[in-house]
């Protein structure tokens, strides 16, 4: 549940960049300086934005050890080794923006233009849920084609449709900014998270980034997610896109972000997105990154997220590499896309499926979803598929309270397992679910919680049993 708690404060620009500037300006923070905001992080509390802004700045050898060190310490404390998986289904390429980044500009003649009908969704579900997936996220460019009532359609299309061994048990959706009244509607969908992401927090930026369309409105943007929460939706989440500006400046419009949430409504983001920009068929800023962000700093972003807003789920991209996700598992992302395809009816048309003319992006991770998840294994993390907690009413504040005392582990590792547990047995190559069954059996067995164990036990051995969809 959302609580309004400063109205006044609702529906205005909270991004001051002169602000945010100043905190990154000036010499490097001292080494005891670094030490103190790493060891106040590591209370779980998160951290201030002058506090972010000193790890921001410093950038030697010695400090990002430490950043490193201390986001992996408040993973574990509170993900434990679960990494909730998810498919996108992109439904239209179409779109009436100009976004210079992105394949689906309006003015990308070469992109081959389409608007999945119900029956075409219909398909894509089918052969998602045929991978084991059981989240989805609905995702398309901005147009009168893929309005609010289309969407609505797509989504009870997509809850309707029924696969031998299940359903989709959440979705997801990132849609274009909408008023109060339509996010009103969306929440009558029973979808779980809403996602926009701001792209770049730096208005001068963003005005040449976004040339034309309704996206050219920094300010609408910028207050989405207080529409969405006036309408009554309490899981959101934001994100930028790096490598269109100053990666600190965003890092900090992306904290200041949570913060205004929280100062308002009560309730920061569910989740944070961090995407790079990718190479994207004529797309002048996809093709020649205007400020690239290196694989270093990208793990500092992510650990400093980590360290800042501890209770927030980080989401990585399908655009990142396998040797580098595997790296970012440790220092605080919490969610990942498997297996995705980012062009519409790739699912279905598998000969298309690297259909590189309507695909809003290339991808870094062509691996299946039985080998993502043999990869998690070998990791010894938990891949998730569980949606407990949005079915359970545990969603906006109300799982930031669950969450804050330290409970995610006690629900969502149990939950986890024995999504994985359905997955391994409902789908898994044979090699897949022995050494995934050998996890569970690990995990389950090192519990020091007797009480704990014993229930997961019971629940375990009707899994085994045919029994499905399970949680607490
Ligand atoms: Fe359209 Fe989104 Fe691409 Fe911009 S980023 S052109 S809004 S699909």
């Amino acid at each position: 549940m959302v609580t309004l708690r400063d109205k006044s404060k609702a529906e205005t620009n909270f991004i001051d960049p002169d602000y945010l500037r100043s905190l990154l300006d000036g010499a490097a923070p001292s080494q005891s300086e670094i030490d103190a905001v790493i060891n106040k992080a590591l209370d779980l509390k998160g951290l201030s934005l002058p506090e972010a802004a000193v790890l921001l700045k410093a950038d030697d050898e010695v400090s990002m050890g430490k950043l490193l060190k201390a986001a992996e310490y408040i993973k574990q404390e509170i993900y434990g080794k679960r990494l909730v998986l998810f498919a996108p289904l992109y439904t239209g390429n179409k779109c009436c923006n100009n976004c210079t980044y992105c394949a689906f500009r309006a003015s990308n003649k070469g992109l081959k233009r389409i608007v999945l009908n119900m029956d075409q969704i219909k398909s894509e579900v089918e052969h998602i849920l045929r991978q084991g997936h059981k989240r989805i996220l609905l995702i398309c460019g901005e147009s009168k084609d893929n309005d609010t009532d289309y969407m609505m359609e797509a989504i009870r299309t997509t809850y309707a449709v029924s696969e031998a061994k299940g359903n989709v048990r959440r979705i997801n959706v990132e849609l274009a900014p909408m008023e109060v009244d339509e996010f009103a509607k969306l929440k009558t969908g029973n979808i779980g998270t809403y996602v926009c992401f701001q792209e770049t927090y730096d208005p001068e930026l963003y005005k040449k980034y976004h040339p034309s369309g309704p996206k050219a409105d920094y300010q609408y943007r910028l207050n989405v997610m207080d529409r969405a929460m006036l309408g009554g939706l309490d899981d959101i989440g934001i994100g930028a896109l790096f490598g269109l500006g100053d990666y600190r400046f965003d890092t900090l419009g992306m904290i200041r972000h949570a913060e205004h949430l929280e100062e308002v409504f009560g309730c920061g983001p569910h989740t944070v997105s961090v995407p790079r920009i990718e190479p994207a068929q004529n797309a002048p800023d996809a093709l020649a990154v205007p400020d690239r962000v290196t694989d270093e700093e990208f793990k500092k972003i992510i650990a400093i997220l980590r360290v800042s807003l501890p209770y927030t789920g980080i989401i990585l991209s399908t655009r990142e590499a396998e040797k580098l996700r595997n790296e970012l598992f440790r220092y605080g992302i919490s969610q990942i896309s498997a297996a995705s395809r980012t062009n519409p009816g790739a699912y279905s048309e598998e000969a298309d499926s690297e259909d590189y003319d309507a695909s809003q992006f290339a991808l870094g991770d062509h691996r299946t979803l039985d080998e993502v998840v043999s990869h998690l294994i070998d990791g010894e993390y938990i891949p998730s598929f569980c949606t407990g907690c949005y079915r359970k009413g545990r969603v906006g504040q109300d799982f930031m309270d669950m969450a804050k005392p330290g409970l995610i582990k006690q629900f969502c590792m149990p939950n986890g397992i024995f999504t994985f547990m359905e997955y391994l047995y409902d789908y898994a190559s044979p090699g897949t679910k022995e050494k995934g069954l050998k996890l569970v059996e690990k995990m389950v067995s090192e519990d020091p919680d007797p009480a704990k164990v014993k229930r997961m036990r019971e629940v375990m051995d009707k899994i085994t049993a045919g029994e499905r969809d399970l949680y607490y």
